[in-house]
């Protein structure tokens, strides 16, 4: 199921998905996958979102639309997988917002078991530290809100302690 998922997603990115995916593509990975970086920055999102906001525009024909952007390409197929499980989390867990979006940490925790799921805790575990180690790359200081809540999320996952500041 995961390999299926997985040759799925790259072959999509060997077309250029921003021009459209066939209605096969659709019926055979169950959303729409579509790869924007502007987007997601746009709302302060990296790597990854589940567009939720509008469900006029998401949820036309009951299909999922996940948004990912270049980063998400240059992540390991586990981690890929499991974000993509995270994704379909929000869908499958959370109620379409038609007011702005308000990010909420215990979402993210439900999303993140939904996501392990798929790809097993361990995995899950690895996906996290591989986008924590992501971002750290990339942006180095500037993402310290977003490291905090991946470490939050990884432990989360371990079942350890919760320690609030
Ligand atoms: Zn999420």
């Amino acid at each position: 199921m995961l390999n299926k998922l997985m040759s799925l997603i790259n072959g999509l990115e060997e077309r250029d998905l921003n021009n459209g995916l066939t209605e096969n593509d659709i019926n055979e990975l169950g959303f729409i996958l579509i790869r924007n970086s502007e987007i997601l920055g746009y709302y302060g999102m990296a790597i990854a979102g589940a567009f939720m906001a509008n469900k006029e525009l998401v949820n036309r024909d009951n299909v999922p639309m996940i948004i990912v952007d270049d980063i998400f390409y240059e992540l390991s197929d586990n981690c890929k997988a499991f974000i993509i499980g995270h994704e379909l989390g929000h869908f499958m867990k959370h109620e379409q917002q038609t007011e702005g979006y308000v990010r909420k940490i215990n979402d993210e925790f439900e999303a993140d078991e939904y996501g392990a799921e798929l790809v097993g805790t361990q995995s899950a575990v690895f996906a996290l530290e591989e986008m924590e180690d992501k971002l750290i790359e990339l942006y180095d200081d500037l993402c310290k809100d977003s490291i905090d809540e991946l470490e939050l999320r990884i432990n989360k996952l371990l079942g350890k302690e919760m320690v609030t500041c």
